[in-house]
């Protein structure tokens, strides 16, 4: 079966962050495990289908309720998704 840019996308990703890929859910996409920056801790990262929101797992996240900006996962995640995607396009078409 032929994968879908996102797909590829995804595990381009989660390659450059040495993130772990989780399945998507009913109401979440783009969903993965990573790592904190002191290696301790995973952080579940995931895309809101409904208005296509990032979420992170991880406390900055959550107890600053960064509306503005997101956390350094979300930021690091976001970027290289972006690229990812253009490779995966490339390799895809
Ligand atoms: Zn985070």
């Amino acid at each position: 079966m032929k994968k879908k840019n996102s797909e590829t996308a995804l595990e381009i990703v989660c390659q450059q962050l040495q993130a772990n890929p989780l399945p998507e859910t009913t109401t979440h996409r783009n969903r993965m495990e990573i790592n904190s920056s002191k290696g301790d801790k995973v952080y579940v990262v995931s895309q809101r289908k409904s208005d296509g929101k990032w979420l992170c797992g991880c406390p900055d996240f959550i107890f600053n309720k960064r509306s503005a900006s997101p956390c350094k996962h979300l930021l690091a995640m976001q970027a290289a998704l972006e690229e990812a995607e253009e490779v995966a396009q490339k390799l895809i078409g």
